[in-house]
């Protein structure tokens, strides 16, 4: 046989993991178009006037295992230490079983959040969890299932208490003794709206009626745990609120914040299991009171019944409080840390409140053996209780011992000028006791294994938790993996099908992308580790940010807002403090449109800004009159205006150089919401076409997976005038998260992405993504309206008017979405920006067959409507209404108009690997007036569960 070229290039190989269409069913997808080439269809789609010069080029693209290797070389770079340093981040152990079967499991970390809650069962389940070990634990009434990170909880605990107070005053006090990233973040939230920030000791420095409320940290960042029972009565009797920051590991030994009065409890759940990864992602936690439960900002998963009366769970209304109040919203939250929060709840599940007591009992034993050695060296701790840190007085030796420490291994805090902070955790054996001991020139062996504690009297928890049976499973691996694998089973996720989710960029998450997440040299770096130990991690961000600029057309990057949502904030403080370095702090209006994306207005809001609503013209575009008129009215108090490009209708506007010209020609600066960016990479870049600022979804673009619901990652690009004023920059907005780099261990998978496509490949990755819309916009274009078409081109996203259907056949999108449900898919974003449309992004993911599928169930459902037009079908009973169907449903008796074949695999649906929602349509109304968001007690249990 003759020798024979294969005709590829192993780089092809790398792209083409990501990019789904093969190049002959590229050919055949064109030909639908109606284009004669790719090139020729994108130069028909994206304004010639808006793309790039020069393309995306930072050399070769590297195969698979050349990224690992890259990758490992980058992880030898970073030295892993053991860090007893504290301030809210401790070495855990993440269980195997957790590890590989819900971090390391596609199921769990591709699923979106749980908008539609007929396919996300499993993880509300789970999160549901997560809210129920939180109330236990914090002795409050009603949790959330996750916030970004505990600063961010402080703050929004904050911004809670203003609202729920009776109280009239203008200022927060803030205990002394919470962790100083927490006071940062507290610090920068409260300023643009002209909340004052007390930092002094609860018992000496609080006066109540002074302040609208007061956070105290429990233990305090330095090992004291004191009772603020005192405080919080006088805050209460002040018409103040209360809010404790809680270890939740010593909640399992230590008097709740609920059994003190406090009002609100937040925290971080990271030691439940959860990586360091150098500060993130974790997920933090909130919970309140009843009085105060309507008003929690954050995701909330509560209990409702689907259509044949079982319990089913659901995302309560005010999930969506930012969507549906904008400007009003008093938080923008809207990614989370759903994954971690189910990592955090299944250790909860998997430990049970034994195996979390005995954790808690241990480290704190370890703790005293630590402090007795340090005592028989001579050494006095500050704290004559504490639960797992301490801190130690060591006069001028500090720097010494340090060193010491650090050179056997082990990463110490400094405190003060004299003082040494130490704090135990779950994986402290024998050996760290005795290294700490020799650094603080002692030879001892860990001789002490008497059952000594030092906890506070007054403080010892008695009441229960995590009395639940979900928390007592027989703890046999077998049983908790069957668990995990039920709830996986439940969900729709990519790794079974397309989520076609507009705007939320829904994309593949290579595995070799995932896989250096749980390298020990990416996971267990603490985020005040030493710099000298963090090189991999400072070189990878250096590199990363780079690549991003040159995405971007930005000049400087900062990689410190995990989500998108706090990216836009950071991104207005950006602008504010340029305006306020210049004389000019009085410019406080935003311009935005009526299209945008709910966290806009409601960022604006929180950066201290006036937001000024710009009209839509008829074709979706930014209506350019309007734009220049309030523009002009405004023009002494310009701020910014906050776009989204392409809009948030799919369309690349002409117009959007012109926005930008009027906006800086009246002295504003202009945001561009970077959401979009997955139509431009490699095409066109924001800073040529005038934005000053943008932040960029690492987990839509990026390929950082949704996790259910977050991590995520929003950095926020800049341009050289606006760089001296990032968050952590001297002149700048000041923190907006915990940790200097967000949460540092995802960038591994958009680093690992950028470097194994090559700006070449990124640049087709994008214009594949046009044309799978497209594909799809075309072969939908006969059965449904494609709304914002120019030409009947879309950019990388479409929408799909299924009004129509509402009075033709009384179905609305409400239906349609359920009934794709059967069809084996996630529905696309529902009614944004337009009431009543499907809005459907399917991205270069995916391959021509699933698009074909996706089409095929569209047009299936057509042809239902097309049929209760005719009187075919019945216009009350049919399967659209009484979408999505399940298992039951075959089962037992059958009186309606169709067949149960009909019901059960429609077009698209699979035979064999059907997917069966485990709930028919879930009702909201009944959710929403009946807010249960803990498990239900058992005795519910009887009924509807296998
Ligand atoms: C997703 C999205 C956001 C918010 O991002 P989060 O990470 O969820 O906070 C903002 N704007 C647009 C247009 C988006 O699609």
């Amino acid at each position: 046989m003759p020798f024979r070229e294969s005709g590829y290039h192993p780089y092809d190989f790398a792209n083409r993991r990501h990019i789904g269409p093969s190049p002959s069913e590229m050919a055949e997808m064109l030909r639908a178009v109606g284009e004669p080439s790719l090139d020729a269809l994108i130069a028909e789609t994206v304004p010639a006037s808006i793309r790039q010069r020069e393309p995306l080029d930072w050399g070769k693209p590297l195969s698979e295992q050349g990224v690992l290797r890259r990758l490992r070389e980058v992880a030898g770079k970073n030295r892993v230490l053991t860090s007893l340093i504290g301030q809210g981040y401790h070495g855990t152990v993440t269980p195997p079983v957790i590890q590989r079967n819900i971090l390391e499991n596609p199921a769990w970390y591709t699923a979106y959040t749980p908008y539609q809650p007929e396919i996300s069962q499993g993880r509300l389940e789970a999160l549901l969890n997560f809210q129920t070990m939180v109330c236990d634990l914090t002795g409050l009434d009603v949790a959330n299932a996750s916030l970004l990170d505990e600063a961010t909880a402080a703050a929004e605990a904050m911004a809670l208490c203003e609202r729920g107070a009776k109280s009239k005053a203008r200022a927060f006090f803030v205990d002394h003794h919470c962790h100083p990233q927490t006071i940062a973040v507290i610090r920068t939230r409260a300023e643009p709206l002209g909340w004052e920030v007390i930092v002094g000791d609860p018992f000496a420095d609080l006066d109540p009626e002074a302040v609208f409320g007061a956070i105290f940290q429990y233990p305090g960042t330095y090992g004291d745990c004191h009772d603020f029972g005192g405080p919080i009565a006088a805050l209460h009797d002040a018409k103040a609120l209360a809010c404790v920051a809680a270890d939740p590991l010593a909640l399992t030994l230590l008097r709740p914040p609920g059994e003190m009065g406090a009002d609100i409890a937040i925290g971080s759940t990271q030691r439940f299991g959860v990586p360091l990864g150098f500060g993130g992602p974790h997920a933090a936690y909130m919970a309140v009171t009843d009085a105060l439960k309507r008003m929690m900002p954050g995701r909330i998963v509560g209990v409702s019944i689907d259509a044949r009366g079982n319990r089913a769970y659901r995302l309560a209304l005010q999930t969506r409080e930012q969507h549906i109040r904008r400007e009003k919203a008093t938080s923008n939250i809207c990614t989370a840390q759903a994954l971690l929060a189910v990592m955090a709840s299944m250790y909860a599940v998997f430990h049970g409140p034994d195996g979390l007591r005995a954790i808690a009992q241990r480290v704190h034993r370890k703790t005293v053996r630590l402090v007795k050695g340090l005592e028989s060296l001579g050494f006095r701790v500050d704290q004559a209780s504490f639960f797992d840190t301490v801190t130690v007085e060591v006069g001028p030796l500090r720097d010494v011992a340090l060193r010491a420490a650090v050179a056997e291994g082990i990463n110490l805090r400094a405190v003060g000028r004299t003082k040494i902070g130490i704090a135990c955790d779950e994986r402290t054996r024998p050996e760290h006791a005795e290294a700490i001991w020799r650094a603080f020139g002692g030879e001892m062996r860990d001789w002490s294994l008497l059952h000594e504690y030092r906890l506070p009297e007054n403080l010892i928890r008695t009441s229960p938790y995590l009395t639940h049976p979900i928390f007592h499973l027989n703890r046999a691996e077998a049983e908790m993996t069957r668990y995990m694998r039920r709830l996986a089973d439940r969900d729709l996720a990519l790794d079974r099908a397309m989520i076609p989710l507009g705007s939320c960029t829904m994309k593949l998450n290579a595995t070799a992308e995932m896989m250096p997440l749980s390298w020990p040299e990416f996971a267990d770096i603490h985020p005040f580790a030493p710099a000298d130990q963090t090189r991999g991690y400072a070189e990878m961000i250096a590199d990363l940010s780079a690549k991003l600029a040159a995405i971007t057309g930005y000049d400087a990057i900062s990689t410190q807002p995990n989500s998108g949502a706090q990216g836009e904030y950071a991104g207005l403080l950006t602008i504010r403090a340029f305006h306020r370095a210049r004389g000019e702090a009085h410019r406080d209006i935003c311009l935005i449109p009526t299209s945008a994306h709910g966290t806009n207005p409601a960022s604006a809001q929180m950066a201290g800004m006036k937001v000024v609503v710009v009209a839509s013209a008829p074709n979706g575009d930014i209506d350019l009159a309007d734009f220049r008129a309030k523009a002009e009215k405004h023009a002494d108090s310009l701020a910014c205006c906050m776009i989204t490009y392409p809009s948030t209708h799919g369309v690349f506007e002409e117009t959007v150089r012109e926005v930008c010209e009027i906006t800086h020609a009246l002295g504003g600066q202009v945001y561009l919401d970077g959401a979009n960016l997955n139509a431009l990479v490699g095409l066109a870049r924001p800073g040529d076409i005038g934005s000053d600022v943008s932040h960029l979804n690492l987990h839509k673009t990026f390929c950082v997976p949704h996790g259910g619901g977050g991590p995520g990652m929003g950095p926020i690009g800049v341009k050289a005038h606006l760089a001296p004023y990032l968050p952590g920059e001297k002149d700048g907005a000041g923190a907006v998260s915990a940790c200097a780099f967000g949460s540092p261990s995802l960038l591994t998978i958009s680093w690992a992405y950028c470097l194994m496509m090559g700006g070449a490949g990124l640049t087709q990755a994008t214009k594949v993504a046009i044309l799978n819309a497209n594909y799809i916009a075309a072969r939908l274009s006969d059965a449904y309206p494609i709304l914002y078409s120019r030409a009947g081109r879309v950019a990388h996203e479409c929408i799909v008017d299924t009004r129509p259907l509402r009075d033709s056949a009384g179905v609305s999108v409400d239906d349609v979405a359920k009934r794709l449900i059967d069809c084996g898919f996630h529905a696309p974003t529902m009614s944004w920006p337009v009431a009543g449309t499907l809005m459907i992004e399917p991205t270069e993911s995916e391959p021509k067959a699933e698009l074909d599928r996706f089409v095929a169930a569209m047009l299936g459902i057509r042809a239902e409507a097309r049929a209760i037009e005719e009187g075919a079908m019945d216009r009350a009973d049919n399967p659209l209404l009484r979408a999505p169907h399940t298992v039951e449903d075959l089962v037992g008796d059958w009186d309606r108009p169709y067949s149960r074949e009909q019901a059960c695999f429609p077009p698209g649906a699979f035979r064999v690997d059907k997917y069966w929602p485990p709930v028919n349509r879930v009702d909201n109304v009944y959710g929403d007036r009946n807010l249960v968001c803990s498990c239900p007690p058992v005795e519910s249990y009887a009924e509807g569960e296998g």
